[in-house]
This record gives structure tokens, C-alpha cells and sequence, in this order.
């Protein structure tokens, strides 16, 4: 039997798991904290823009179980904002569980608080991986989806301190990359200016602090759009975000909030007595990142070098999948990355030729894209994503941004790759 085990239980651990059993792989995934999804338990919004290209094709081959269950748990759905089309938003606080049930009916053995502290590597290859209690757990293939955010000693050097962010190093322990432990040499992305990392774009409020009109207009509506005073407007944090599709200069002139079970604020961080000066937000309390007064998690900062088949370079048996694969934001992002280390994993396993999505495809061209880009100095000063940005440009340009299922399957269906995901290779 093929044994896959997966570092890192966010989206594309999630994805990266999945795609493994379901191509016939006894499959193992370590998280270090107690809940799945990592950054995705305080994010929320999908199919916005090229996502919802994207989740289609990856649906049409097989693997959208993890949309499904998006879809099943959209609080609101269609929705149009500055800068963003038909997206949905999914309920944060009961995502986890649904994804957990998910991956336990695929068979997927899920330990969590089991975070990796080192590796056991012999030459080219990786043996097994070290957990903090000193257990060593063996596997024939591995996947990286260790994401980047963190840990508090980057926060405090690129960032503004440790914000308290949903990924509570300081009690599950610091974020531990597989590919640094195996010494690889880790790509760092940099912000407009060539400084390091990126801080993330967007916070959540308790909607209990809002007032009960504001609450109920982003309840019904999905999102409010409330104007930020001249004062306080911020054009200056604008470079320095993550999520570049947001750094447009409607997000600085407004307070855009997103109803995904918190209230979403579509800003890296602001200060709370500011923000306590605009009606409605008079009592507002931070959900996520608890000091989302001052500052939020910083990102970005270790990248493993792969192919486009997300195997990492210099190394036999080991994938990367999600931030870890390439300068990528989103859950999206990271599912359809994770789909594709976790068939691939189980192809080396079985000496089989790796899968590269083709250029015809958005998926395709996304990932080819993103790691050109990232071999050029100003590419990697950027962020990609399909829904915003340079990405989603190149999207329209090249007619590859589609809303029409029927369409994303036929494109599909030519490049031979209809339920590719669904195959047990095994
Ligand atoms: C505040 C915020 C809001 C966001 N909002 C959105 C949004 O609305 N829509 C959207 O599409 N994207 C959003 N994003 C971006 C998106 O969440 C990420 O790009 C994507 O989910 C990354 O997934 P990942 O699996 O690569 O990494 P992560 O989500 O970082 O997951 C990595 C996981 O690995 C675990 N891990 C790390 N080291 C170890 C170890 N040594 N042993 C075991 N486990 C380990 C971590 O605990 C974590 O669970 C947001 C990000 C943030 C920070």
C-alpha cells in the first residue's frame, strides 16, 4: 500500500489529503493545532472573480468534494463588492468540522495537535518526519502544505509584533517548514518596496460589537460598504498587503465589511479607537486577529522551490502544495495546488509520469505562471491570485475566465482530463 503523510492540515493539506486517497493512497495528515483549515478558519470568500473558473475545473476533473462542502456551508452566495464578482462566502465557524467528516469518510487518518518539529532524510529522499513528542512517523512520499503564515519571531521582524492571529504559536508551537528542514533553500516573496514577507488583508469583528443596524444590513446584504473620513483613510498600507486583489484604492477610502459568520474588515489592521469613530463600528471588538488593532499575520516569507508538477526540486519524494507551492493567495489557490500534489504523490509512489494541468486550462496556466513569474526579480514582489490582480488580468486577456460550467467542462473534457482526480491509480 502506498503511504502518503501530509505536514500541514490547511486547504491544501485538506486537497492534497483527498486527492491522495481518492487515487488509492493510505493516507496520514499531521496538523499541529486543533482545528483544520489554518488560515482558512478566518477567511471565507470564494468563487469571486477567476475562482469560480477555477473551482469548476476542478470540479469537472473530480476533485470538488472541498467545494462542495463550500457551497453547502455559503452563508451568502452571488454577491458582488469593489473589485469582486459572484462570490460566495462560507460560514467560518462551522467549516472545520464539515471538512473534517469529509476527509474521516475518504478513510484519512487525522492527527491533530501533531505538530513537526524535524525530518529523517537519507540522500534525496526523505525517510519520515519527526513529531514534537519525539514519534517518528515513515511514509513513502510526502507533502509539504506547512503554509507560510508566521511564526511570531517573522511577525515581529516584518510585521508589527505578534497580532494574535488564528494560528496560535504560542500555544501549538512555532509553524515548521519541511522543505527548510530537508535544506532547501526557501524562496522569500517581498512586499512593493523589496521588503520581506507581506502582512495579511483583512481582520474580523465580533458582529455582536456591531450595531444592530449595521449587523442586520450585513446579514441580509452579504457586505456593507461604509466610508472611512478623510483622516483616516490609508493609502499607505495599500503595498504592503498579502491579499493584492484588495489592494485597490477603494479599500482605503472605505471599510468594506464581509458577512462570513464574523464581520470580515477588508484591511490588514486598524486601530481601534479610529475605528470606533464611525457609526455603527462605536463598539467594535476584534474577532481575528485579536490585536487587529496593530497589526495581523505576515506571510510569504518561505516558498519551496518546484515545478509545475509541485515536486520540490533537489528532493525524490517530496510535494508541495498551497502558499508552500508558489507566491499564491487563496483557498481556492490552495485547493486546486493541494489536488495536484496529493495525485502526484501517489504517481511517484507507482513510477508513473507526473501530472502537469496543461496552459489550456486556468488551473494550468496559473501555476506555470506564478512560478515564472517567481523566477524574475519584480514577479516576486507580487501575489497571485485568481481573483484580482495580475492574475485575473491575464485571465480576461486570455479568454481563459469563464462563468459558464458547461464551457469550464468541455474545456475540461479537451485536454483529456475529465474526473482525472476521481481514478484510483492504485
Ligand atoms: C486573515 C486571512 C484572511 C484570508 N481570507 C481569505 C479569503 O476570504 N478567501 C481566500 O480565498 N483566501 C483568504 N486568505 C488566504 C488563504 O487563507 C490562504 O492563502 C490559504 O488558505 C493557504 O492555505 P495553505 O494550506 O497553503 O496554508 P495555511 O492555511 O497556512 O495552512 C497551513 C497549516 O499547516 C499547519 N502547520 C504548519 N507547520 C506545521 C508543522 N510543522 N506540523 C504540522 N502542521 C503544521 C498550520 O497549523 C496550518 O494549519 C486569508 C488569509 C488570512 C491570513
Amino acid at each position: 500500500m502506498v503511504k502518503v503523510v501530509v505536514a500541514g492540515g490547511g486547504w491544501s493539506g485538506c486537497a492534497a489529503a483527498l486527492s491522495a486517497a481518492k487515487a488509492g493512497a493510505q493516507v496520514m495528515m499531521l496538523e499541529r493545532t486543533d482545528m483544520l483549515l489554518g488560515t482558512g478558519l478566518v477567511g471565507g470568500i470564494y468563487r469571486n472573480n477567476g475562482r469560480f473558473t477555477a473551482a469548476e475545473e476542478a470540479i469537472a476533473m473530480g476533485g470538488g468534494d472541498l467545494f462542495v462542502a463550500m457551497d453547502a456551508n455559503a452563508r451568502h452566495r452571488g454577491v458582488n463588492f469593489p473589485g469582486h464578482n459572484h462570490a460566495s462566502f462560507y460560514d467560518v465557524s462551522t467549516m472545520e468540522p464539515l471538512v473534517k467528516k469529509v476527509l474521516q469518510h475518504y478513510g484519512i487518518t487525522i492527527r491533530m495537535k501533531t505538530r513537526i518539529a524535524d525530518i529523517v532524510k537519507y540522500g534525496r529522499k526523505i525517510q519520515a518526519l519527526v513529531v514534537d513528542s519525539g514519534e517518528v512517523v515513515d511514509g513513502d512520499v510526502f507533502i509539504d502544505a506547512t503554509g507560510t503564515s508566521g511564526p511570531m519571531g517573522n511577525c515581529l521582524k516584518y510585521g508589527n509584533g505578534c497580532a494574535m492571529c488564528i494560528l496560535r504559536c504560542p500555544s501549538f508551537g512555532p509553524r515548521v517548514s519541511i522543505t527548510a528542514k530537508a535544506q532547501v533553500k526557501e524562496i522569500m516573496g517581498q512586499k512593493a518596496d523589496g521588503s520581506y514577507g507581506a502582512m495579511s488583508g483583512s481582520c474580523k469583528l465580533n458582529k455582536d460589537s456591531l450595531s444592530g443596524d449595521l449587523r442586520q444590513r450585513l446579514e441580509t446584504e452579504g457586505v456593507v460598504v461604509l466610508s472611512v473620513p478623510s483622516n483616516l483613510a490609508r493609502n499607505s498600507t495599500l503595498g504592503k498587503k498579502a491579499c493584492s486583489q484588495y489592494a485597490i484604492a477603494e479599500y482605503a477610502t472605505n471599510l468594506v465589511l464581509i458577512d462570513t459568520g464574523h464581520a470580515k474588515l477588508m484591511t490588514s489592521y486598524f486601530p481601534l479607537e479610529d475605528l470606533r469613530t464611525i457609526p455603527g463600528l462605536e463598539n467594535a471588538r476584534y474577532e481575528d486577529p485579536y490585536s487587529g488593532g496593530v497589526g495581523n499575520s505576515v506571510r510569504y516569507l518561505g516558498m519551496a522551490p518546484c515545478d509545475n508538477t509541485l515536486k520540490v526540486e533537489s528532493l525524490e519524494n517530496l510535494f508541495c502544495a498551497g502558499e508552500k507551492a508558489a507566491i499564491i493567495v487563496g483557498h481556492t489557490e490552495a485547493v486546486i495546488t493541494g489536488l495536484l500534489a496529493g495525485n502526484n504523490a501517489v504517481r511517484h509512489c507507482l513510477d508513473m509520469k507526473y501530472l502537469e494541468l496543461p496552459r489550456a486550462l486556468a488551473t494550468g496556466d496559473f501555476i506555470a505562471f506564478a512560478h515564472d513569474q517567481m523566477a524574475t526579480k519584480d514577479g516576486l514582489r507580487l501575489r497571485y491570485t485568481f481573483s484580482g490582480s495580475v492574475y485575473f488580468e491575464r485571465m480576461k486577456a486570455t479568454l481563459l475566465y469563464s462563468t459558464d460550467r458547461a464551457e469550464i467542462g468541455e474545456r475540461v473534457a479537451r485536454t483529456g482530463l475529465t474526473d482525472v482526480y476521481n481514478r484510483c491509480l492504485v
